[in-house]
């Protein structure tokens, strides 16, 4: 199993990583990617935390013999911009965390997704920001962009989304997806179960972000 989407001290967690790491182990995932927020925030991650967060999760990642993957999620900003800090991560999370109307969460959503490198498009459609209309043409311009440019989907367990409505659209398309539970304590790490689930039932032919690399 495999959780890709955990918040640590370095954003708004409580986890140290030691501690995130030893609870990955215990719930024997395979590998997990530390993902925290970036520099939007004033609590983000910035490029010295960056650093410094690398350094624990090398050396306690051999410690406890797992893969972790050093991760960042960018909120998606005005005009479908990103802050990234300088440094080199293996995962690249965007997500929308404000409340928008329809019309500018997907103008945000489709402008990002053309204009910049990332790996995987965070909790689509989540409702914890105020909820937005699902526009079927839109949603398929989404599906198109991601499937084009590799970008993975995230099934987003802590969120509940993108909705089951959004992943019946993926249809057989051979779309990469990505599996996290978002949780920001440590009882939350591995609670991936249901994405799994629903990876299986909704994306037949999708594949796994982290399978062919
Ligand atoms: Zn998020
Ligand atoms: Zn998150």
């Amino acid at each position: 199993m495999y959780d890709l989407h955990i918040h640590s001290c370095y954003s708004d967690g409580s986890g140290r990583i030691e501690e995130i790491i030893r609870k990955a182990k215990e719930a024997k995932l395979k590998t997990i990617a530390i993902v925290d927020h970036s520099i939007e925030h004033k609590f983000g991650l910035t490029e010295a935390k960056a650093k410094k967060r690398q350094e624990e999760i090398e050396r306690f990642s051999s410690k406890y013999d797992i893969e972790v993957l050093s991760g960042v999620e960018c909120g998606i900003l005005a005009d479908g911009e990103i802050a990234l800090p300088d440094f080199k991560f293996d995962i690249v999370v965007v997500s929308v965390h404000i409340p928008l109307s329809t019309d500018e969460y997907y103008r945000r959503i489709l402008k990002c997704i053309k204009k910049n490198e990332f790996d995987v498009l965070g909790h689509l459609h989540s409702n914890l920001f105020g909820s937005v209309d699902e526009d079927i043409g839109k949603d398929m311009e989404i599906i198109d962009l991601l499937s084009e440019r590799d970008i993975a989907v995230e099934i987003n367990t802590s969120h509940d989304a993108p909705p089951t409505t959004f992943l019946q659209l993926c249809g057989d398309r051979k779309l990469r997806y990505s599996v996290g539970s978002d949780t920001h304590v440590l009882s939350g790490i591995g609670n991936v179960r249901r994405g799994f689930e629903l990876a299986k039932k909704f994306l037949p032919g999708g594949k796994f972000i982290l399978d062919g690399r």
